[in-house]
């Protein structure tokens, strides 16, 4: 039988040293790491079995790789400093001049800096597509389009991507798709078996901000690259060593204390949100709610298509007649919610955008002053009452 996550993260198998039984995990920390004799400095080893030197891992960091792939249902993981070091080390290793990549209009704004920036550089060329539209995706794909980055939900407008259809369109080209699995983090939907069935589709990368989730504390920065297939873990393994993208093992283990919680936190964060984003939807001030879990949010049904649970975030987009400075006025009179940027972490977020030049004009937050809520672990009576007493500022 297949067991929860939970269970998995917490009896994951990890050999404690002889007559040493703690739950924990050692934290074994090193740039050095001896060899025997010269024979065995000599001897090619393979990063993902051996010990060669600190930055490439130790005990610690392979434990932590293990679990991410398990939590993810890949089978190999590369740990990178930040979410974003991740997304530039999978770029790195599957884009060489000439090729193109797409993103869509909803992905994490640095992935887009990026291709805008970097990659132009290198010589790789980039465009946007609407998640919303596989189709469209499908017509966009040319000889010259080596990797198509999705995102399920976007972070801050919420739109859940026509996943599958984006995936079939992209596996019929044998185009490579590379998803950034943050909000989902293996626990909304399982990105190498998105149809919940053996041999059905499935992502050829995942990428985590280990940051958010699997943290959980909001005191840490780590990323993931897990993959199922070997030959693509040694293509982007490669980028990855020539980087240098290591991690020190104190944030290696902050990591590992958040795991064994990941599945319970990520169901009640999910509650709460959802409970504050259904409120929220009857409130007079909003136009709209945007939260793939809920009718009428954009990609509602692709969400229902893959997805069980659906995480701590939701947009609300305000009434046009409320001006930018208002709605700046009703976050900083939020008492519980901080303003930051992040999410996943113990306390409640809250973060204005204007979208009044989205670029995508047929979405319904398009002209609208957005406000992005990530919800934390506190009691959701205590957030409700907080974010009634901010109305009540606005109404005055
Ligand atoms: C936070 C985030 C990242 C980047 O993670 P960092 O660890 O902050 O670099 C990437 N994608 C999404 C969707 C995120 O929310």
């Amino acid at each position: 039988m297949k067991r929860a996550p939970s269970t998995e993260q917490i009896h994951h198998p990890y050999q404690a040293p002889e007559g040493y039984a703690a739950i924990p995990t050692g934290v074994y920390k090193a740039s050095t790491i001896l060899f025997k004799d010269c024979a065995e400095m000599r001897r090619p080893v393979a990063r993902d079995e051996g010990y060669i030197y600190g930055l490439h891992a130790t005990p610690t960091s392979f434990t932590l790789m293990a679990r991410v792939a398990t939590l993810e249902g890949g089978k190999h993981c590369l740990l990178a400093p930040s979410g974003l070091a991740a997304i530039t080390t999978i770029n790195f290793g599957l884009l060489r001049p000439g090729d193109e990549v797409l993103i869509p209009d909803n992905v994490y704004g640095q992935n887009r800096v990026f291709s805008e920036g970097l990659m132009e550089d290198f010589g790789v060329t980039h465009r946007v597509y609407d998640p919303l539209d596989a189709a469209a995706l499908a017509a966009m794909l040319t000889p010259a389009t080596k990797l198509v980055w999705v995102e399920a939900a976007g972070s801050i407008t919420m739109e859940y991507p026509d996943l599958l259809g984006l995936v079939r369109a992209c596996r019929e080209k044998g185009v490579l798709v590379a998803l950034d699995n943050t909000w989902g983090s293996g626990l909304a939907f399982n990105p190498f078996d998105l149809e919940n069935r053996q041999g059905g589709l499935a992502v050829d990368v995942s990428m985590n901000a280990l940051t958010k989730y699997p943290s959980g504390g909001a005191d840490v920065l780590m990323g993931s690259i897990v993959t199922a297939d070997h030959g693509l873990h040694k293509r982007i393994s490669h980028a990855h060593r020539q980087l240098g993208v290591g991690v020190g093992m104190n944030d290696v283990e902050l990591v590992l204390r958040g795991l064994p919680s990941v599945e319970l936190r990520y169901h009640a964060q999910d509650r709460t949100t959802r409970a504050l984003a259904e409120w929220m939807a009857t409130r007079p001030e909003i136009a709209q709610v945007l939260h793939p879990a809920l009718p009428g949010s954009p990609g509602h049904s692709f969400w229902a298509e893959t997805c069980t649970a659906a995480g701590c975030l939701f947009s609300v987009v305000f009434k046009a007649d409320y001006t930018q400075e208002q709605v700046d006025a009703f976050v900083d009179a939020l008492q519980l919610f901080g303003i930051g940027y992040s999410w996943a972490g113990p306390m409640s977020l809250a973060v204005p955008y204007d979208m009044t030049h989205s670029r995508n004009l047929a979405l319904p937050y398009a002209g609208g002053h957005l406000v992005r809520f990530a919800i934390g672990l506190e009691a959701e009576a205590d957030l409700r009452a907080d974010i009634e007493q901010a109305l009540r500022q606005l109404a005055a």
